[in-house]
């Protein structure tokens, strides 16, 4: 019987990526019904509504859903739909691999991380305070009482909550895909030094669990510290696990490290529901011109056959991928020397390159 799945085309170049993926993932061979179901600014403007009941309840349907990028108003307008749908349906574990293919061009050779973020608390809970509401004048008193620490009155406030519950679900799913990838090590990341009482809970919950994985090589460092060695020593590094927003910021870093944005794949993963997407976002400036990179949604595309257990297919699809890449001659914009290489090819002729790798 095949398998149905949510399809999410997303904003920006979304939809473009979306097609990409579902063409090469189609050309496998691998039997997916698709439901198609809007989100973020293209909902917003249909339905007046960016997180229509409809996607949800497809999602939570299928299990399973495939998404492109979608747009979230800077510093106004509806919340982020992407934090929201992570939110909701109680996705807590972002997945990152970061790795090298050759054919990309990159400075270092041997990058294989995989990065785990904490994907529902943290400063990402939208806990925010705006300031001169009633709401944040009784936090600043409260505050002040506790604390003894007087805030200045313009001040707005986001909180970073961070439990025991949800440190030790994203820790122990670290530690079982560190063994069920065959990886080493777990390195955690945090600023326990400063944030003695959040990121210090994380970290004494990462010391507690590793005492059940004694198979994999536990480690820790600090955040600021994390980006440096990442830059210099990346090989030095196996599997990362991270509170939010480090591991936001950090999986960005690790992104630049194999190749870009273009390159970096994503999935969100709950315990019976997982929403694949790449870690990119809409790039609206892009939007319709058959010219961004379709690798970091096809990429994810991988990790959701892997995710649905037709590892042939998703095999195949990554030695497709590999060949066109070592072959370097249908390469997007982003994969080439410089921005405004005449060789250049668009997402559908690098699409097209793939499927044609399938299908010999
Ligand atoms: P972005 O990732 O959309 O774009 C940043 C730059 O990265 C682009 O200008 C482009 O140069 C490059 N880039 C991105 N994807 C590429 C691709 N596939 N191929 C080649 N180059 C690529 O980040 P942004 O400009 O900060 O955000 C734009 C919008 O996307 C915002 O509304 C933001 O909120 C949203 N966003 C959504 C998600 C998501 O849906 N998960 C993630 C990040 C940002």
């Amino acid at each position: 019987m095949g398998h149905k799945i949510t399809l999410i085309p997303g904003d920006g170049i979304g939809p473009e990526v979306t097609e990409a993926t579902r063409r090469c993932i189609e050309a496998t061979g691998v039997d997916i019904n698709w439901e198609i179901a809007l989100a973020g600014e293209t909902a917003q403007k249909k339905y007046n509504n960016p997180l229509p009941e409809e996607v949800i309840s497809s999602i939570k349907r299928n299990k399973v859903a495939l998404k492109g990028p979608l747009v979230t108003p800077i510093a106004e307008g509806f919340r982020s739909v992407n934090v929201s749908l992570r939110q909701i349906l109680d996705l807590y574990a972002c997945v990152r691999p970061a790795k090298v293919y050759p054919g990309i061009n990159t400075y270092f050779k041997e990058v294989d991380i995989v990065i785990i973020r904490e994907n529902t608390e943290d400063l990402y809970a939208g806990i925010e305070f705006e300031n001169n509401t009633p709401a944040q004048k009784e936090l600043l008193t409260l505050i002040q009482k506790y604390t003894q620490k007087q805030l200045r009155p313009e001040t707005n406030i986001s909180l970073k909550p961070i439990s025991v519950y949800a440190s030790e679900r994203i820790i122990r799913f670290a530690f079982e895909y560190a063994i069920k990838f065959r990886r080493k090590k777990l390195t955690c990341v945090h600023k326990a030094n400063i944030m003695k009482f959040t990121d210090g809970l994380f970290l004494n919950v990462f010391r507690k669990v590793s005492q059940d994985y004694k198979e994999i090589q536990a480690e820790e460092i600090i955040v600021d510290n994390m980006a440096m060695q990442l830059v210099q020593k990346p090989q030095n590094y196996d599997v990362l696990v991270l509170p939010n927003l480090y591991g936001d910021i950090i999986s960005d870093l690790c992104a630049g490290l194999v190749g870009g944005l273009g390159v970096a794949p994503g999935a969100n993963i709950g315990d019976d529901i997982a929403v694949f997407e790449p870690v990119h976002g809409a790039a609206p400036k892009y939007a319709g011109q058959n010219k961004v990179n379709p690798l970091a949604t096809i990429f994810s595309g991988i990790m959701m056959l892997r995710y649905i257990k037709e590892n042939s297919c998703a095999d195949k699809l990554e030695e497709a991928v590999k060949e066109v890449l070592k072959e370097r001659k249908y390469l997007t914009y982003d994969l080439k020397p410089t921005r405004d290489d005449p060789t250049a090819v668009g997402t559908r002729e690098m699409t097209d390159a793939i499927i044609a790798k399938l299908k010999r």
